[in-house]
């Protein structure tokens, strides 16, 4: 089977074509990812509205060049995803409407994918692990736990109950005067900084469960950098430093300790093979990848990330997950709707894992 992706939520515009043979591995024949983080550096934040028209004007292009780059036609293909939600309603709207059209004019079979899911299968995609396994998924929007059981079945053990650490990363970087996206500033800052100096809180620790809450961490940022402001006059590079440090051992501790328990929770379970595995663009902080793997070594399970460039938006994952979708006989219709909410877990079996 080979799948042309779309993905547009947010503000990446990206197309690939995903190619996997019966019994063979899934292979990313092409992944073509249009950022647009320079339209929108002027305004600190993405802005709707030209998201949606940049999206627009890309998607196309990007379609040309995936195909291009695969040395394939769309009379290759056997179907063509698109993410549907959740995300921007706009730029998800665009990139629904550009599949349609594709679809309508080539009689190609019509998939929409959900782009939680396309982050949360991107495992199986690059490491070809088998369902079902433990999934953190972190990004920019989002950061839950999630049991995998299938291509759209997945139990939520527990996750964010306010920001996703990727906002609060890329909050911290606005609030220091770094660049966006703030993940990558922030963490290449923190490598010159001392983590002890600044004692970041580490919320919901002290409660059971996985649950995790991330908006603290801004706000006692913000005390920090305007006692320092106060005192000094301003931020030094080393103050900087040490905040990013300090605040990035924050999320590495909150997350590593819930992860644990995550775990614990899986591994009850008995499953027979037991994989943890993590993807969203946070995923991509090394510092993360190292602490998640070590646990799991603690654990004796298996660990695995994706390699960075599938971690973060792109359409490789949505041509993954809706060849995975196309396999299980499912086809959606020129109704196809956007959605700019679109929960995971809504399709759980109940008995695996507890649920919410
Ligand atoms: P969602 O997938 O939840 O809808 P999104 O698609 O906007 O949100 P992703 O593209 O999956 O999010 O991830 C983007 C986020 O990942 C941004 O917040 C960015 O700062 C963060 N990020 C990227 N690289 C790193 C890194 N090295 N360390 C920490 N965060 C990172
Ligand atoms: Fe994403």
């Amino acid at each position: 089977l080979t799948v042309l992706g779309l993905e547009s939520s947010c503000d990446d515009t990206a197309a690939a074509v995903v190619r996997q043979t019966e019994g063979a591995e899934a292979e990313v024949l092409s992944s073509i990812v249009h950022g647009q983080t320079e339209l929108h550096s002027a305004f600190g934040g993405v802005v709707p509205e030209i998201a949606a028209r940049a999206h627009a004007e890309k998607l196309d292009i990007c379609v040309v060049q995936a195909l291009e780059a695969a040395g394939l036609t769309l009379s290759d293909m056997d179907a063509i995803a698109v993410t549907a939600g959740p995300g921007l309603i706009g730029g998800v709207m665009s990139g629904v409407m550009c599949a349609k059209g594709l679809s309508a004019a080539t009689g190609l079979p019509l998939i929409g994918v959900n782009h939680l899911a396309g982050h949360a299968l991107t495992p199986r995609l690059t490491d070809g692990i088998a369902f079902p396994y433990l999934m953190l998924l972190v990004s920019g929007g989002h950061c839950q736990y999630l049991i995998a059981h299938g291509p759209e079945q997945f139990t939520r053990l527990g996750g964010t109950i306010d920001d996703a650490p990727g906002e609060a990363f890329d909050k911290t970087a606005r609030l220091l005067g770094l660049p966006q996206p703030g993940g990558p500033s922030v963490e290449v800052e923190a490598r010159s900084g001392d983590p002890k100096r600044f004692r970041f809180p580490r919320p919901l620790l002290d409660r059971p469960g996985c649950d995790l809450s991330f908006s603290g961490l801004k706000t006692a940022l913000m005390r920090m950098r305007d006692q320092i402001v106060a005192e000094k006059g301003g931020l030094t590079r080393q103050d900087r430093a040490d905040l990013c440090a300090g605040f990035q051992q924050a999320i590495v501790d909150t997350l590593a300790e819930k992860s644990r328990r995550a775990m614990d929770r899986y591994l009850d379970l008995s499953p027979a093979d037991p994989v943890i595995a993590v993807a969203g663009g946070v995923a991509a902080n090394s510092a993360i990848r190292v602490a998640l793997e070590t646990i799991c070594a603690e654990k004796g399970t298996r660990f695995t990330a994706p390699p960075l460039n599938l971690c973060t938006d792109n359409a490789a994952m949505i041509a993954y997950a809706g060849l995975e979708r196309f396999r299980t006989g499912a086809r959606d219709g020129l109704d196809l709707t956007a959605r700019p909410r679109w929960p995971l877990d809504k399709t759980s079996p109940a008995m695996l894992g507890g649920g919410k």
